[in-house]
This record gives structure tokens, C-alpha cells and sequence, in this order.
């Protein structure tokens, strides 16, 4: 083979396929370097064999050979070369793909592995019934590919999903494949692999909470029972193109098991009737269970005979699942998850990109569906002047100190104790602005003398001696006073890369409430929806500055009573109750 030819010199016969797979390996040589290549393939029924050469700079041939489907041909050609470049060390060794559940809805529900593999992912691809939070753990420099079905939005082809995972981990990528519930669960994720295989892409399944049971628990209903059943049968409500069902339901009557039906809302009347022409019994308890596991989980009740008469009378919710059994007459006495007191409402907290999330965590413990919204950056500011101010603290200069915001404290400790111990603040009365500073203190074993609201700015320098007030750069600019030194921490700049689609989220009312914990929060988020009507927008908002900040982009805003946590919550259960 001559290494300079290229593939339109070759005299080959009318074989599209052959020439397609010569091609793709050349442009891919050629995307990553400009080395003499050449290629060749021949074709051995539906497989074909293509071999492929370059010279690098220092006259070195690399020469390897691929076999693949001749219905892939581009494919192979690209994956040929890919490999062939990463073994002469010109392209990243090939990456590997992880097919990961992503459970229900509820990020809670994505397991340890997956949340593991998923946090060090250079590319996901991902379905329409992965939930909202799970897509927030995708990490912000990662690539997002999105393959479900949406209106408005892009999507690919199975055939194409498969394709695409087959090229990013031979580009060396790490990709995880994210599907809802479990990905062996009528999830295609066997069809997803076969081309992973014939390719010799390495690969692991990573499997996931599935739907039927996961969605059912939601609702107060165990699948089985020892008083009721002894099976859990699952079973796809999907008709073929030709309309027939492939469900045997003699069979299904006959196991006297709980019978969990998934995509099958279209069915449903089919499915009903199905069941009670095998002759189950009219009085079974039956239910469709919609969008479990999210804010918006419901449920409808009825018997074998009357779920589908109830169902056309409303508009069922999808996703959604059929469980017909005794089982289903618990929902009502366990039904735990709407029990919580934030149960219902789905939440979007704006946060800075680099802070923890301990408030979304505290919202979802107490039962809210939460958004982070990390649109926030920080950017650390007059790093000479805290390196002085904490040679000053140290000396005994400041009596109070004031750190007005969780991030202060994140930024001037470290660099506080880089070339001093704790014991310097032993004589320094050490205010914090708000509940949530208090505790980013209590991180590094400090307490707060003062918590204070910050409101007042008065409050700050109450103590006797100077004052050492630690601030965003444009926070609270009143506060400095006679006695006190102001040291701008950081500034804060709006990101939108890699958040959540807020503005398409609150049009479709799909956000009931919003929290803001700062000026900053409550900027990033209205940056977020440019242009977009935000009297739309319930807030709840810590302090007065908040609060007034938001009210001046037109939300409707109610504040927490106190700076604090636990005040922000009875307010979010307030305005949760109101709109229930
Ligand atoms: N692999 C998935 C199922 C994919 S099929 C799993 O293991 O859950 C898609 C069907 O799953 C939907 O039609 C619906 O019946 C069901 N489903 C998925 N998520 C759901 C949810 N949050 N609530 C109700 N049904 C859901």
C-alpha cells in the first residue's frame, strides 16, 4: 500500500461502502495531523476489512487493520484511525463508555457508581426522562449530548445515539450514557452495546432504579406483599407499528401476581380490557402513577374496571406507569412522599458556582424537587490586602471582624491561617451577616459572637476597637464607617454555561419557587431569563437587601422572618401551602 495515495487515486470497484470507510480514516489522519496516509479495504460479505497506514515526522509507518459491519463504514474508518493515532501517540488513548440508570427522576435515586462515573464523564449523552437534578451532576466543562425525544429540541436516532458512542470513546472520551431507570429495562441499552462490542469498545452498565418499583414506593404501594401477592410481573404497554399487543394476558391473570405496565398510558383502556376478558377480577385495585419520583407525582385510583372511564375524563401526565393488584389499596395509608413538608414543589436554588449545596440538600430532605442553578462565579479580589489584614488580626489590630457573606469566610481563612493558627482570633469579636455564614464558620471551628442581619450596618462595629469588615465587592457599600476597614473579597459574575434552562423551565410553569440568599443569587438568576416576565416568579428571599433586590426585578417576593435557615423554611412551607 503506498502511504501517499489517496483514496480517490485508487482504481477500486463501485463499492460505496469501501470508499466511504477509506475516507473517513484519511480526513480523521488528517484532522489531527498532516502525515502521508493511505487506506484500503476489502469486503468479506457483510463485514469489511479495512487497513490503514500513516508516516509520521520521523519517518516512522504505523500500519493496522480493522474489521467492522458494512453498514457502519464511515464509522470504521474514523475508529481505525482514532486507534491507530493514539497508539503512535499522536491522539489520547481511546476512552471507554459507562451505560448508567439514572433512576427515576429523584437524584437521590442515582446510585453511588453512577453519580461516580458521571462526575468524571468528558461526555454524556443523555435521554428526555433523565431527571433535572441528575443533569445538574453533569460536570460543567463536560460535553452534553442530548438523545431523547422533545419538542423543540434535537435529537438523535437510535441508530445515531449508538454511532455517537461508539466515536467519542474511540476520540478517547469518557462517555456515560445516561438513561432513565434502569438501562436494560426496556431501555435499549442491549442494542447500545452491540456496537460498542463489534468495535471492541470497552464498556460497563452501570444499572439504575427502575420505574416500576421506584415509582410505586413513591406512592405509598410495595410491589409485593406476603397478604396480597407473591409475584411482580413488568410488562411493556407498547404496541407494534402493526397494532398488536404481544401480551399474553390468560398468562397474567393467572399469576395472581402485581402487574406493572410501563409505557403504557396509550394502552390503557387496551390493557384493562385485556385483563378483564381473561377474566380477572372488575374489583381490582388498579392505578396510573404519573411523573413519580418528581414534584409532580399523582396518582389516579380506580379498579380493574373503572381506571380507564377515569382516565378519559382528565389528561393523564406522562411518564407515567399502570399498576393493577391488591397491592395497590395501600397507596393511600403509606403514601409517604407527599406527606413531606415540602412535598410538591419544585424549587430552583441560583448558588455560586464554587459553594456547597447544603440548602438544596436541606430543601430535598424536607421533600422539594430542587434546581441548582450555579450561575454564580467568584472571583477573589485585593489578595495583597487580605495577606496584610491577616498579618493585622494577627497583631492585634481588629476587635471585630465581619464576614458578610459564606464566601468571605471561604476565601480570607486559608489565607488567615496559611501563616497563623486559630489561637490569633482568640480576642477578636467575629460577626457574621446571616445563618448560613455562621455555619460556613462553624466549618473551620469558629462561632459567630453575632449573627447578625446586616441590615444595619451600624451592627457591625457595635464593639469597642476597630472593625475589619470582609465584603463582596459591591455589598454592602453603607457599612463602612468611622473605625472600620473594608476589604473587597471577591466579585461575583454571572455564568450561564453548563445551568439549567431556567427561562424555558418558568414559561412552562414548571418552577413554583425561587431562593435567593443574596443580592447576587437573585441578579444571576434574572440574567439567566433575559427578557422574560418576572412577576412569574414566587421568591423567597433571606434579609431585606435580598428582598428588595428581587422585588426590583418584579418578582413576587415574601421574605424569610429571620436570617436564618429554619426561617426560610417555615416561609418556603408557607408559600408551598398557599399554592397548593
Ligand atoms: N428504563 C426505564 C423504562 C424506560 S421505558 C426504567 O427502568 O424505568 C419508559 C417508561 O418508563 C415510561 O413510558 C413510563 O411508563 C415509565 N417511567 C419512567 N420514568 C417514570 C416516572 N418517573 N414516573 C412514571 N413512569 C415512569
Amino acid at each position: 500500500m503506498d502511504v501517499n495515495a489517496s483514496a480517490g487515486d485508487r482504481q477500486e470497484p463501485q463499492d460505496d461502502a469501501l470508499r466511504l470507510c477509506r475516507e473517513a480514516f484519511l480526513d480523521r489522519i488528517k484532522a489531527v495531523c498532516s502525515f502521508p496516509a493511505g487506506a484500503e479495504a476489502v469486503r468479506a460479505e457483510d463485514t469489511i476489512r479495512l487497513m490503514g497506514t500513516f508516516r509520521d515526522d520521523k519517518a516512522k509507518t504505523f500500519t493496522s487493520t480493522l474489521d467492522g459491519p458494512d453498514n457502519e463504514p464511515a464509522l470504521l474508518g474514523r475508529v481505525l484511525a482514532s486507534r491507530m493515532l493514539s497508539e503512535a501517540g499522536y491522539a489520547p488513548p481511546a476512552g471507554k463508555v459507562w451505560l448508567v440508570g439514572a433512576g427515576p427522576g429523584d437524584e437521590g435515586l442515582l446510585t453511588l457508581k453512577g453519580a461516580e462515573v458521571l462526575s468524571r464523564a468528558d461526555t454524556v449523552v443523555y435521554d428526555a426522562l433523565v431527571g433535572d437534578g441528575i443533569l445538574g451532576l453533569i460536570p460543567q466543562k463536560a460535553e452534553r449530548i442530548f438523545a431523547g425525544k422533545r419538542a423543540g429540541h434535537h435529537y438523535l436516532r437510535q441508530e445515531d445515539t449508538n454511532r455517537v458512542l461508539v466515536e467519542k470513546a474511540a476520540e478517547g472520551k469518557n462517555v456515560v450514557r445516561l438513561k432513565g431507570g434502569d438501562p436494560f429495562l426496556f431501555g435499549r441499552g442491549g442494542e447500545e452495546l452491540e456496537l460498542l462490542t463489534l468495535f471492541g469498545i470497552p464498556y460497563e452498565v452501570v444499572p439504575g432504579i427502575t420505574s416500576a418499583f421506584a415509582v410505586p414506593a413513591y406512592n405509598g404501594i410495595p410491589v409485593t406483599h406476603r397478604d396480597f401477592c407473591s409475584s411482580v410481573h413488568i410488562i411493556t404497554g407498547h404496541r407494534r407499528a402493526d397494532h398488536t399487543y404481544d401480551i399474553d394476558f390468560d398468562a397474567l391473570r393467572r399469576t395472581k401476581g402485581t402487574l406493572v405496565f410501563l409505557m403504557g398510558v396509550a394502552s390503557l383502556p387496551d390493557i384493562c380490557d385485556g385483563l378483564l376478558k381473561a377474566g380477572m377480577d372488575p374489583d381490582t385495585p388498579a392505578a396510573v402513577l404519573e411523573r413519580g419520583t418528581t414534584a409532580r407525582q399523582h396518582r389516579i385510583c380506580g379498579t380493574l374496571g373503572t381506571l380507564a372511564g377515569i382516565c378519559a375524563q382528565t389528561s393523564v401526565m406522562t411518564p407515567a406507569i399502570i399498576v393493577v393488584g391488591k397491592v395497590v389499596s395501600l397507596a393511600d395509608r403509606f403514601a409517604w412522599a407527599e406527606a413531606r413538608p415540602l412535598a410538591g414543589l419544585r424549587v430552583v436554588v441560583t448558588r455560586h458556582r464554587d459553594r456547597d449545596s447544603s440548602l438544596a440538600s436541606m430543601l430535598r430532605e424536607k421533600g422539594a424537587e430542587v434546581i441548582e442553578n450555579p450561575a454564580i462565579e467568584t472571583r477573589l479580589l485585593n489578595s495583597e490586602e487580605l495577606c496584610e489584614a491577616a498579618d493585622e488580626l494577627a497583631l492585634g489590630v481588629y476587635s471585630n471582624l465581619v464576614f458578610t457573606s459564606p464566601i468571605c469566610v471561604r476565601k480570607f481563612l486559608p489565607i488567615l491561617f496559611r501563616d497563623h493558627d486559630i489561637r490569633c482570633l482568640a480576642n477578636v469579636r467575629i460577626v457574621s451577616v446571616g445563618d448560613l455564614t455562621a455555619k460556613e464558620l462553624g466549618l473551620f471551628g469558629l462561632r459567630a459572637d453575632w449573627i447578625c442581619s446586616g441590615e444595619d450596618g451600624d451592627e457591625f462595629s457595635r464593639g469597642a476597637g476597630r472593625t475589619l469588615i470582609l465584603r463582596e465587592r459591591t455589598a454592602f457599600p453603607a457599612a463602612v464607617k468611622e473605625g472600620c476597614d473594608s476589604i473587597e473579597v471577591y466579585e461575583t459574575v454571572n455564568v450561564s454555561e453548563g445551568t439549567p434552562d431556567i427561562a424555558s423551565q418558568l414559561r412552562a410553569g414548571e418552577i413554583d419557587l425561587a431562593v435567593f440568599t443574596s443580592v447576587s443569587t437573585v441578579k444571576a438568576f434574572a440574567a439567566c431569563c433575559p427578557g422574560e416576565d418576572l412577576s412569574r416568579v414566587r421568591a423567597v428571599c433571606i434579609g431585606e437587601q435580598t428582598s428588595k433586590a428581587a422585588r426590583e426585578t418584579g418578582m413576587n417576593v415574601r421574605m424569610s422572618e429571620k436570617a436564618t435557615l429554619a426561617s426560610l423554611e417555615k416561609e418556603l412551607e408557607k408559600a408551598g401551602n398557599e399554592l397548593r
